[in-house]
Formats: structure tokens, sequence, C-alpha cells
């Protein structure tokens, strides 16, 4: 389906949020993303990104996404000549990474842009929660406001390679903290992070552990 660009802007000096329009009411679960195919590419190219906020509107739904953009990348060149009222293809929202239905406490960690399907569902939940976000230095920081926006949430925001006063030092280091039993974890990262931070949190005995990794 057609997406149409209706907000295009830099949250930071890499990370673009685009806004698509699409025709249709999509179905739908926080921690889900998008699938765009650049129909103009060479090659066939199809990249998937997760949903930070979707919205149903009068003509079908509103999907934001953060998109981390690399140099010379292969999907670098659209995402950087695309503009308001261009058309993507969408190919449809999927995923497997999705929020729980119940009232246990939730804890989301999330590094650069995959702390997005972490909003979405931080956003969602009614439960109590936590949020540690982190990031290399200050001008990496993107989507704070959403961040301070999220009722009751406790938020965790970590500069790993510089001082800044309203921040925590260094990386996450869930070992020092602790979390009521029946907690569930949402985690978001490269592999290796994921992985460690998976090895942490289990060898503390807690079981409800949900990741996506790529
Ligand atoms: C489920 C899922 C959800 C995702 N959600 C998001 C999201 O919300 N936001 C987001 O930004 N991405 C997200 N991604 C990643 C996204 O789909 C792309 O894989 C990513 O944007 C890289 O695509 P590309 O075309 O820019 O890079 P490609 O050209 O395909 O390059 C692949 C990799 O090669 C390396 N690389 C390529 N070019 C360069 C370069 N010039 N300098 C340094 N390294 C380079 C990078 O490691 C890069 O990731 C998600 C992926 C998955 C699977």
């Amino acid at each position: 389906m057609i997406g149409k660009i209706i907000s295009y802007q830099m949250l930071n000096h890499d990370v673009v949020e685009i806004i698509f329009q699409l025709p249709e009411v999509l179905n739908y679960k926080p921690g889900q993303w998008a699938l765009i195919d650049y129909k103009d590419a060479e090659q066939p190219l199809k990249r998937a990104y997760s949903i930070a906020e979707y919205k149903v509107v009068a003509q079908g739904c509103q999907i934001t996404l953060a998109i981390k953009m690399l140099e010379w990348s292969k999907s670098w060149w659209y995402l950087r000549q695309a503009k308001e009222w261009d058309e993507f293809e969408i190919v449809g929202i999927f995923g497997h990474f999705v929020l729980q239905e119940n009232n246990n406490p939730k804890v989301f960690v999330g590094t650069w842009t995959w702390l997005v399907p972490l909003i979405a569902m931080a956003n969602e939940t009614k439960s109590q929660k936590k949020l540690y976000f982190s990031v290399s230095y200050k001008s990496d920081l993107f989507y704070v406001d959403r961040i301070k926006n999220i009722e009751n949430l406790e938020s965790h925001i970590h500069i790993s390679r510089e001082e800044v006063e309203w921040c925590e030092p260094g990386r996450i280091d869930l070992s020092k903290e602790s979390f009521p039993d029946n907690a569930e974890f949402y985690l978001c990262g490269n592999p290796t992070v994921v992985n460690s931070l998976v090895e942490t949190i289990e060898s503390k005995w807690y079981k409800n552990i949900y990741t996506e990794k790529y």
C-alpha cells in the first residue's frame, strides 16, 4: 500500500522521524515494525522499521518511524532526499516482539534507535514501568521529550562517553538493580548487547524476557 509522508524531521544529527499516512487501518500491537519496499532501488531493497506511534485517523492510520541514517548505506539515498508528500510502498506491519497484555511490572531496555519499539510499549502499558535508554554522546539523544511525557514512567537515560548533568553515566548495568519477582523485561538492541543483558537478568532468576535483536 502507498504510504504518504506527512511529516519529515531530523531528531538529531542522524536520526530522522518520518510520519506516514496509510490508506487503511492495519492490525497493530505496540512493539511491531513496518516494512518499507524501496521501489526506486535498482536491486530489491526492503527494510524493517519499528513503529514509535500508531494512530487511527479518519482516512486510515498514521505510523511514526525513527530511522538512523547511515551515510552511504543502501537506504540512505532514499531517506535523505525524502520529503513531505512523497510516497513509499509500505508492505505491512509485522512482528512478534509485542507488549504482553497483563499487569506485571515492565522493564524496557534499549540503546540508540532500538529505543523505538520500547517507546510505543511504554506509552501503552498502565503497569508499573521503568525504561533504560543509552547512547554514547548527548548529541545522539532523541525522543527525550517523548520519554519524559510517558505517564508514571521511571526513566534512566545513560550517556556512556561524556558527562551530562541530568543523565546517568556509563552504560546500562542491570546487575546493580532490583525488580519485582514478576517483572517482565523487554530488550531491543544488537545481538551482543541484548545477549549480555539477558545473561545478567537470567542470573538474577527473572524469567519473563522478551527480545528483539538485529
Ligand atoms: C525488526 C527490525 C526493526 C528495525 N527497526 C529499526 C528502527 O526503528 N530504526 C532504524 O533505524 N533501523 C531499524 N532497523 C534496521 C533497518 O531495518 C536497517 O537494517 C538499517 O537501517 C540498515 O539499513 P541500511 O539500508 O541503512 O544499511 P545497509 O546498506 O543494508 O547496511 C547494513 C549494515 O552495514 C553497515 N553499514 C552499511 N553502510 C555503512 C556505512 N556507510 N557506515 C557504517 N556502516 C555501514 C551497517 O552496520 C548497516 O547496518 C530494524 C531492523 C529490524 C530487523
